[in-house]
């Protein structure tokens, strides 16, 4: 088994890693950031955006794992407490892969064609003002927007930024993509749906834009700056991400933790633990 490690820099990550290399070692796994199987990201939810990001270009090929230094997260499921039983994990075990939606981003200019993909969200912002874009879906008009932005966000990134501008939470075994408005102007000219709308697979959306704006596009944590954009193009990728799962993470847990609190706290009493009984496609428990 050869592995990537990338940590986000702090010294509490920085230690965990050298850790985690002692402990790898010692069990026959191999560092080889050039070609690994497996990407292993400490630090945080955005440190697995970057590994995603560094070796995008080899999804399909890898699979990544998380350690979070902090809480929970939504990409990173081990503990720092738990970095030797991870470790022995990968070395002696086989692990259920676990596959999530991705978002293919095709920018058009004058000139060419770029595309991107994002594990979380595409957002759309002009910051020297007002956007104004033309919102197509399957290449029919829809909606003329104007506004702060737009965010066209993965299942999995549906908890992030989408969340936060009241965009509905995807499971991410559902192949979609969903488009929430950010402060969008409501008047008789500029009329947009005033809710997040959700596309399957086989559906896209166009953003058209006047050339001359200086735009911002921000893929994940990444922010690029664009002028002569025509329209910009959002689908479900064909590529997915692949996680390893050494055990279950379950999706609604993680939402449950993150954003309402344990069961205890919210009824005062605990709830009987099920037996696990094994993991379905979607990495859920059975
Ligand atoms: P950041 O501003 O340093 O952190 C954003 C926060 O979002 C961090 O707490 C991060 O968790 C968390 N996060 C990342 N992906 C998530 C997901 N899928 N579900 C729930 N929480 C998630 O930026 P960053 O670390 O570079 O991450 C970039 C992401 O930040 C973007 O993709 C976007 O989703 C999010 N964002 C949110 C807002 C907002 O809510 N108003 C605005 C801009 C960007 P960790 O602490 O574990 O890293």
């Amino acid at each position: 088994m050869k592995y990537a490690l990338l940590d986000r820099g702090d010294s509490l990550s920085r230690e965990l890693a050298e850790q985690f290399h002692k402990l790898a070692r010692e069990r026959g796994l191999i560092s080889n950031p050039g070609s690994p199987d497996l990407i292993v990201s400490i630090g945080g939810d955005g440190t697995l955006l970057q590994a995603f990001h560094s070796f995008s270009d080899r999804v399909q090929d890898v699979a990544f794992v998380g350690v979070h230094t902090g809480h929970l997260g939504f990409y990173a499921d081990w503990k720092k407490t738990e970095l030797e039983e991870l470790v022995t994990l990968i070395a002696t075990s086989e692990p259920q892969k676990v596959s999530y939606p991705l978002l293919r981003i095709q920018v058009v200019t004058d000139t060419e064609t770029k595309s991107y993909l994002a594990l979380n969200e595409f957002t759309l912002k002009r910051p020297g003002g007002t956007l104004v874009a033309q919102l197509n879906i399957n290449d029919e008009p829809f909606e003329m927007f104007r506004g702060d932005g737009i965010v066209v966000s993965t299942p999995s990134g549906s908890t992030g930024y989408n969340k936060s501008v009241h965009g509905a939470i995807i499971h991410p075994s559902l192949e979609a993509l969903q488009i929430a408005e950010l402060a969008s102007i409501n008047n008789r000219v500029y009329r947009t749906l005033g809710s997040s709308a959700i596309l399957p697979k086989h559906h896209h959306c166009d953003i058209v834009t006047d050339p001359s704006d200086d735009l911002a596009l921000l893929i994940d944590h990444l922010t690029l700056r664009f002028q002569g954009v025509r329209s910009i193009i959002c689908s479900v990728a064909d590529d997915k991400i692949h996680f390893a799962r050494y055990r279950p993470f379950p999706f609604w847990n993680r939402v449950r933790n993150a954003f309402i609190g344990s069961p205890k706290e919210i009824t005062g009493q605990n709830f009987p633990k099920k037996k696990f009984t094994g993991l379905d496609d979607a990495g859920e428990e059975k």
